[in-house]
């Protein structure tokens, strides 16, 4: 896993180098620093030349400013080089999720999947700045601070490496503590936000049902429960770092009473018992460095492992090597002893086969879940037939690329699914490069056109979230407008008008007749009235086609569909 995390750093070695190098040289300076502070007071100051303090001076000067340009590359090409592999990873998961299949989808949650794009990356962006370098700096610090004492004074440094595992134990104890509480943090954190999305996503579910009190409630309890997760991680972190200010302090006062005996006996110069308490103060930054690094590491382990475990589910449905680019098709389709069902243990279809004539509209109908949607569902390959094959104009749909095999299908839906954003991008989805033109004809035929005349902005009038701002009717004209623009030779009608009241319902048939119009049409329809003209009537039930023929024969054979029939007549006389 570290080699594959790694993999990610080649492309920005550059970035790398630069960062690293700089990293490294500031911390050396710092080392330094106190090392010349020795010789300025031991070496300097008694010879009173002034104008070499003036001059040395001048020299730590240059230094420091040297290392503020250090420090400046550092954060700001560090952080670019962390932000260059979290974008380089999200664009690769990204492009990922565009081909899982439907079936991955049914099984998922979506702030989920959010989470894993945003959070989840953002904390391995972070892990990958400040991991390597961070560790290496301190680890590098810390053994220079710790030589460098040496160099200065023996027994002081004996005596203070005697006293830092102490306050290490006590800061890395809070520090286990603290990672815990950080890890019930974010999943509070992730409760939180699964909560406000649904929330916000049901909003008008929660208040037609007054039930306002009852999410505020529920909402209450988690604002709660994270609120007493942060208190613990306050307590915590005031607890941690008094006391490392305080073991900090402590060895200070350690070493002046040591410092000063040995200075007294002549054993430490003044310059080095100076540069000795400096050098504590280095000593310490790396050990906070660690357990920043301590801290951040898991949480960036986590999300990196998720994110290849993401990466490594393989999309079900993917093109053949050998898969061919159809061009325009004339849409002859034929099931051939298909079975599928969405898990092995219970299948949906069993040996279906039918065939369908190219321009013809055929109708399903049948009892609810008998698996009509399913049925259709397989034609664009959305799921993968168990056993048997689908074909168009003789071709294996699985033997076409999943892009042009898609182009030849068309799917209109009970619930249309539109895009937060105009008239405009909604129509055009169904041809992105879509002249203006093509678009306003493609609302004309959608009998769209007096609508969007009407409107203050026309084509760019902004539709609100999934097309909040329409009714059914113009919602589904949408639809269709996009499908004309699309313009497949096979169209799918799931249920299309069976939301709308019968009046909207007649009106909306009547484009979508137009847009059959010369294209394989699957129907699929709740109200038997909608497909008395199809070509074909297909009754599915459980135990896959019941029967199948023109309406007037159908009724006549006093079959399932004829029940139907009867049940759905009485329902509208009755
Ligand atoms: P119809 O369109 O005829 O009402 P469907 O094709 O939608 O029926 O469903 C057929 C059966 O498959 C039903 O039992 C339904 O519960 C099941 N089903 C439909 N979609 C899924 C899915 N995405 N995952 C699992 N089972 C499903
Ligand atoms: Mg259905």
């Amino acid at each position: 896993m570290l080699k594959r995390f790694f993999a990610y750093y080649r492309p920005y070695r550059g970035l790398f180098m630069l960062d690293f190098s700089c990293a490294v040289l500031s911390g050396l300076l710092e080392l330094g620093f106190p090392m010349a502070v020795k010789l300025f007071v031991d070496r300097l100051l008694p010879s009173q030349q002034w104008g070499l303090v003036v001059a040395a001076t001048l020299v730590l000067l240059a230094i420091y400013v040297a290392n503020t340009g250090l420090m400046a590359v550092v954060v700001y090409w560090g952080h670019m080089l962390g932000i260059n592999i979290e974008t380089e990873m999200r664009r690769r998961a990204f492009e990922h999720l565009q081909k899982l299949s439907f079936g991955f989808f049914d099984n998922q949650k979506t702030g989920h999947l959010v989470g894993r794009l945003t959070k989840d990356l953002e904390e391995i962006g972070e892990v990958a700045h400040h991991g390597p370098e961070d560790l290496f700096i301190a680890v590098m610090t810390l053994i220079g601070a710790f030589a460098l004492m040496f160099s200065v004074n023996v027994q002081l440094a004996l005596l203070t490496a005697a006293i830092v595992p102490l306050t290490a134990w006590v800061t890395s104890r809070y520090g286990g503590r603290m990672t815990l509480n950080w890890r019930d943090l974010y999943s509070g954190v992730g409760a939180f936000n699964a909560r406000i999305e649904e929330n916000v996503g049901g909003i008008r579910v929660v208040q037609a049902f007054a039930n306002e009190e009852h999410e505020k409630r529920l909402f209450a309890e988690d604002n709660a429960r994270y609120r007493a997760t942060k208190l613990t991680a306050y307590r915590i972190m005031a607890a941690s770092t008094s006391l490392s200010y305080l073991s900090m302090r402590l060895i200070q006062i350690v070493v002046m009473i040591a410092g000063s005996y040995f200075v007294l006996t002549g054993s430490l110069s003044h310059g080095g018992f100076v540069g000795f308490l400096l050098l504590i103060g280095v000593f310490f930054r790396p050990i906070e460095k660690i357990n920043a690094v301590i801290e951040t590491y898991p949480k960036g382990v986590a999300g990196f492992r998720r994110y290849c475990e993401f990466l490594d589910t393989a999309p079900d449905i993917v093109d053949r090597p050998d898969a061919i680019s159809v061009g325009s098709l004339k849409g002859e389709i034929a099931y051939e002893d298909v079975s599928f069902g969405y898990s092995a243990d219970k299948p949906v279809l069993s040996n279906v086969s039918l065939k369908i004539r190219a321009g013809e509209t055929i109708a399903f109908v049948g009892p609810s879940g008998a698996g009509k949607t399913t049925l259709c569902s397989l034609l664009p390959r959305f799921y993968e037939v168990g056993s048997g094959r689908v074909t168009i104009d003789g071709i294996d749909v699985r033997d076409m690329t999943m892009a042009s095999l898609r182009r030849q299908i068309g799917v209109v839906q009970q619930d249309v699914f539109l895009f937060a954003g105009t008239i405009r991008e909604n129509v055009a989805y169904g041809r992105l490069e879509a002249k203006e033109a093509d678009i306003m004809e493609a609302i004309r035929r959608a009998q769209l056109d007096d609508f969007v005349a009407r409107l203050p902005d026309g084509l760019d009038t902004i539709i609100g979230e999934r097309g909040v701002k329409l009714s059914g009717g113009q919602k589904q004209r949408l639809a269709i407008a996009r499908m004309f623009l699309k313009n497949p030779p096979i169209l799918i009608l799931d249920e299309a008008t069976s939301a709308l009241d019968a009046e909207t319902e007649a009106a909306i048939q009547a484009s979508l007749a137009e847009l059959s119009k010369g294209r394989t049409t699957l129907v699929i329809a709740h109200r038997l009235a909608t497909i008395r003209n199809a070509d074909r009537i297909v009754v599915v039930d459980s135990s896959g086609i019941a029967e199948q023929g023109r309406h007037q024969d159908l009724v006549a054979r006093a079959g399932l569909y004829r029940r139907l029939h009867d049940a759905q007549a009485l329902v509208s006389h009755g």
